[in-house]
């Protein structure tokens, strides 16, 4: 079937089909809870580089809720979180009985349907790896995972990581590599966002990168792969005067389960206190937006999924909701700086960097929203997407050439290899 289309098209198309099948490999790099401002409070050499040479989002509308765990899956999968099924840091499944946290590894709770990135890939035909990447090291999908997904080690320093990564990439030959880097949310956390420890950590970030660069260089691997660069959500002060106590509006009796807190709260009541609970908190504090399951404001498309608990508390920004100050630490009072608020609000917001040879040269995109990216991915490694909520026309324009192999060309045409894909040229020419 490929050898009778590429009959009928003539030499030049030929050529550049054959030109399609170098395709660039793909690294994806999350720095977790990088807001987009930071770039420009610091010094940041290698990321005005990256970004003169390639292109920039004016920002990234991440999902809801802003925090590690659900974003990072959207990005991996285009799906938003009451979709993908990992709808907060810490979860309750009621048919698991079950709790999550974040570490969490077990099949049951990451294969929910969606498709992360690798497992597409993989299935047509490309090699994978991700490196710390939340929920790489999970087989989903009737058994697929990374072809390379090492345990995670929060020890292990990040220019390791990325010598690792680079190891990947230039003697692997691996086709898509995604790696995650916990900071600078860690710093933002404890310092606030316009810190002095803040800026030297974006330094220190910008110094990773030049250290991957410089190393992608040296193995002549650079100008061949297509990099993001990106986070999951932003960052915003909190304080101790800012804060609400569950306990000081409901009946600790009335409450089964807390799954996530801070900038938002999930709630479980007790049997039959759903009501009760959340006409004690619906209009109690100007600062908290109180809702039932069923009124979850439809933008933050957060509502259709059994992990969702039945009355999610947000609080306005800078404001946080915790249960019971006496059990908090100090540590937690204390702390400068969180995530998890509405993902309209500015200081939520992901930033999104791109350079390779697939990306236009010093361009400044629109914004567009996080789960848009795997739509992208998937064009810039000739996949045809899974089932997604996201949309290639957003990001498109961030591209040299979108229109001379489409996505859905690639899983006929790749699927013979480039071995075959060569031999069906020279059958071409010779015709
Ligand atoms: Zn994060
Ligand atoms: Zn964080």
């Amino acid at each position: 079937m490929v050898y009778f289309a590429l009959r009928r098209q003539n030499f030049a198309i030929v050529a550049l089909l054959l030109l399609s099948t170098v395709q660039a490999r793909l690294l994806l790099i999350s720095f977790d809870g990088f807001r987009p401002d930071y770039l420009g409070n610091a010094q940041t050499p290698n990321f005005d580089q990256f970004v003169s040479e390639g292109v920039e989002a004016e920002y990234v509308v991440p999902a809801f809720i802003t925090k590690t765990m659900p974003c990072h899956h959207t990005i991996i999968t285009g799906l938003h979180p009451e979709s993908h099924g990992i709808v907060g840091n810490t979860m309750y499944d009621p048919v698991l009985d079950d709790t999550f946290w974040f570490t969490t590894k077990d099949t049951e709770w990451w294969d929910n349907g969606g498709e992360p990135l690798w497992v597409t890939a993989k299935k047509q035909g490309l090699t994978t790896a991700a490196h710390f990447w939340p929920g790489g090291e999970t087989a989903t999908n009737g058994g697929y995972k990374p072809d390379i997904s090492p345990p995670y080690n929060g020890s292990e320093p990040f220019r390791q990581r990325f010598d690792t990564v680079v190891e990947w990439i230039a003697e692997r030959d691996i086709d898509f590599t995604c790696v995650y880097i916990t900071e600078p949310d860690a710093v933002g956390h404890a310092y606030g966002p316009d810190s002095q420890e803040v800026r030297e950590e974006t330094e220190e970030v910008d110094d990773i990168l030049g250290y991957l660069i410089g190393n992608l260089k040296q193995r002549k691997v650079y100008d061949t792969t297509d990099i993001i660069v990106m986070t999951d959500h932003g960052m915003v002060e909190v304080s101790r005067d800012r804060k609400i106590d569950l306990y000081d509006y409901v009946d600790p009796n009335d409450v089964e389960r807390i799954t996530e807190t801070g900038a938002i709260m999930s709630i479980l009541p007790a049997e039959d206190k759903t009501m009760k609970v959340y006409e004690s908190l619906k209009g109690k504090h100007p600062n908290m937006s109180v809702y039932r399951k069923d009124e979850i404001p439809g933008r933050y498309h957060y509502a259709n999924h059994r992990r969702i608990m039945p009355i999610l508390v947000v609080c306005d920004e800078g404001w946080e909701i915790l249960a019971n100050f006496s059990a908090q630490s100090e540590s937690r009072m204390d702390l400068a700086a969180t995530h998890g608020y509405d993902n309209s609000l500015a200081s939520m917001r992901s930033f999104f960097v791109a350079r390779g040879p697939s990306f236009r040269t010093s361009y400044k995109a629109e914004p567009f929203d996080m789960v848009d990216v795997y739509s992208l991915m998937c064009h810039l490694l000739r996949l045809e997407p899974a089932p997604n909520n996201g949309s290639f026309a957003n990001v498109k324009d961030i591209l040299i050439d979108f229109t001379s192999f489409s996505p859905s060309s690639r899983s006929s045409f790749f699927a013979s290899g480039l071995t075959s894909t060569i031999s069906i040229l020279i059958l071409n020419l010779l015709a």
